[in-house]
């Protein structure tokens, strides 16, 4: 019998739901109460410095970029292998986008090939956590420190407080995960996460930008961020309301602010976050063992010492297959009521970044990895028995073909 299997409908509960017409309720649901409470709970979750509630992780990047200072002349190193955002935002900083290759057989960025960008114009590298998994942030970290000699900080920016190239996370898929006993959000420099409708938690759209403790940051920093993200304006509609009407806008600034409707979803969900993480966690274990009799599938693959992943996405590589057997096998899933994706077609692929020059030619890793790549069901609506089910038609494809 087919199943219908969704791929990744978000898991709204009536307590979200009660969060959110409360707010609406309250009179306020812009950036207010809501998006404070979020920030400090995020903050002390994290452990990190600093936490401002976005509009979507997208503008937390262009507004880290911009707090920095960087723009056009400057160079901005991300991977190949992401979502387009992780690239644009730094096209949208004004700056030039260069894109690493990544690991063997892997999907993260590889540091040499991180450290066979950097040149005098280099200021930021924005590293992927791919599937949730966080990358290799100790190896990234060394190759910045052994080039601090190129890095040179533009005067009279925040650039200044650095020593060496900065590290800012794209955490989309990331949100709860530790790289070595400590959240992603306090590891990189700067991290930002997502909390758009397909992420493990949801607010429709919105996101958040964390500053890790260890980066010297100035007292205004979190001021800074705010003006950035709200058209640069000095008090919010909710200051206003407490300190007065007169404002000043102090730079032109972005629309880039959180609401408190969306900040009074991500806070629901947080109290059952233990939930989320578990049974993601309970699928991924099933999928492992239910796939673990055939020899050409690999899963992701983590040192669970060393990281926590979040169990965002469930991609498998199926060994031997070149890109159109990996679109047949999709089809036939599709045919079987099994949705499946490919996270991600490398940039170097899109219309959009050929035109800027780039060639998967250059990027022969993120190519080998890509063309037998499949990302199967994996959300909080899913049952066992789905993935039985979803399992089961794999491996009655594959063996079929032989
Ligand atoms: C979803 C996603 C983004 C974009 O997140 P938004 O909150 O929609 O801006 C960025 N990077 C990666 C890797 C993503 O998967």
């Amino acid at each position: 019998m087919t199943r219908i299997i969704q791929f990744a409908p978000p898991d709204i509960r009536d307590s979200d739901i009660e969060a959110v017409v409360a707010t609406l309720k309250s009179g306020w649901i812009t950036t207010g109460p809501k998006v404070m409470e979020l920030e400090e709970k995020l903050k002390s979750f994290l452990d990190a410095q600093i936490v401002s509630g976005m509009s979507c992780a997208t503008a937390g990047m262009e507004t880290i970029l911009r707090y920095l200072g960087i723009g056009p002349g400057d160079e901005v190193i991300t991977s190949v292998f992401t979502y387009t955002a992780s690239a644009s935002a730094i096209y949208h900083a004004g700056a030039r986008i260069r894109l690493a290759d990544v690991t063997p057989g892997g999907f993260h960025m590889d540091p040499r090939s991180v450290e066979a960008l950097i040149t005098e114009k280099t200021k930021a590298v924005i590293a992927v956590d791919y599937g949730g998994l966080p990358c290799n942030y100790d190896g990234i970290y060394e190759v910045l420190t052994n080039h601090r000699a190129q890095y040179k900080p533009l005067k009279g920016t925040p650039q200044e407080q650095f020593d060496r190239i900065i590290c800012i996370s794209d955490a989309a898929h990331a949100f709860g995960t530790q790289y070595k006993g400590k959240y992603v959000g306090n590891v990189a420099d700067f991290t930002s996460f997502s909390f758009h409708a397909v992420k493990n938690v949801v607010s429709g759209e919105g996101g958040a930008l964390s500053a890790a403790k260890h980066v010297p940051l100035e007292d205004d920093f979190k001021l800074k961020i705010r003006l950035w993200s709200l058209h640069g304006q000095n008090k919010d509609a909710y200051k206003k309301l407490r300190q007065g009407w007169k404002y000043d806008i102090e730079l032109l600034g972005y629309k880039y602010n959180m609401t408190d409707m969306e900040a009074a979803l991500v806070l629901s969900q947080l109290n059952r976050l233990d939930e989320i993480y578990n049974y993601r966690r309970e699928l991924f274990e099933l999928y492992k063992e239910l796939l673990a009799s055939e020899p050409r599938i690999h899963l992701l693959h983590f040192l669970p010492d060393e990281v926590v992943s979040s169990y965002h996405i469930m991609p498998i590589r199926i060994e031997g297959f070149d890109e159109p057997q990996r679109d047949e096998l999709m089809e036939k899933l599709a045919e079987r009521g099994v949705p499946t994706n490919v996270h991600f077609i490398p940039l170097a692929m899109h219309t959009a970044y050929k035109n800027l020059g780039f060639r998967i030619e250059h990027f022969p890793m993120a190519y080998a990895t890509y063309q037998n790549l499949v990302t199967l069901p994996l959300h909080m609506k899913l049952t066992h028995e789905d993935v039985k089910y979803i399992c089961e038609q794999l491996l009655n494809v594959l063996r079929a073909r032989g």
